[in-house]
């Protein structure tokens, strides 16, 4: 039997100022931005948040925390600086697990326990839905329960560990350049993309290549080898 499409119903009350309307799931895009906020980059840890209020501005961005959380959050880091080195922390232990089990299956090595035990323990922040009138009828809300961090980094996880699980990860893929190990969907036909960029990150490594050849090349004209060929 088919669905009727008018509105299950229509309410004209606003929405409860407490509901959230934004979507639930964060883009793949977003996820994977924010694991590259913490790279590896010839095998030093890099870490774009400097504090914590660069964390609270870049989930507002991307609408992983509400205004009022915003605000209320940057006021009480302001006030409190231990508090914003806390949850910094929180960040960027969430944030280096979620590429530690993004790492594990691009490479398709198992995944660490300590970062499973981590991006599971975020997982379990809780939300509950709400239906709320929208002007087309009704549509999906939710309403966060508890530290609003804690629901950015569970959005965040919650996007990666479906991907990871159910979606395509095949296509997700790590720069191979040693100065940008930066986390990718490859769209390519071929599947075979090794770099974030191929005007950047792959035309550095050709270059690079080109210049160990020459290095290797001179070293054995000096040495006295003859290139039979030459
Ligand atoms: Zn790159």
């Amino acid at each position: 039997m088919a669905h009727p499409s008018v509105p299950l119903a229509r309410v004209s009350d606003d929405p409860p100022p407490e509901v959230d309307r934004h979507g639930h799931n964060a883009p793949l895009e977003d996820c994977l931005e924010f694991v590259n906020t913490g790279r590896h980059v010839r095998g030093r840890r890099t870490n774009e948040f400097a504090g914590p209020a660069d964390a609270i501005e870049w989930f507002a961005a991307r609408n992983l925390a509400h205004e009022d959380a915003r605000q209320r959050l940057l006021a009480r880091y302001a006030a409190d600086p231990a508090a914003g080195d806390a949850d910094l922390e929180l960040i960027r232990r969430v944030r280096d697990a979620m590429r530690g089990l993004l790492e594990a299956a691009v490479d398709g090595r198992v995944a660490s326990r300590a970062d499973l035990r981590t991006v599971n323990r975020i997982l379990r922040t809780h939300y509950v839905y709400v239906l709320v009138p929208a002007s087309d009828g009704i549509a999906l809300g939710h309403r966060h329960l508890g530290d609003p961090i804690a629901g950015a980094l569970g959005r965040l996880a919650e996007t990666l560990a479906r991907e990871l699980s159910q979606g395509m990860p095949e296509r997700l893929r790590i720069c191979e350049s040693p100065d940008c190990s930066e986390a990718f969907i490859d769209r390519s036909r071929t599947g075979r993309r090794r770099w974030c960029d191929m005007a950047t990150c792959g035309n550095r490594a050709k270059a690079a290549r080109h210049r160990e050849k020459r290095r290797m090349l001179a070293a054995a004209g000096s040495a006295g080898v003859v290139d039979p060929t030459a």
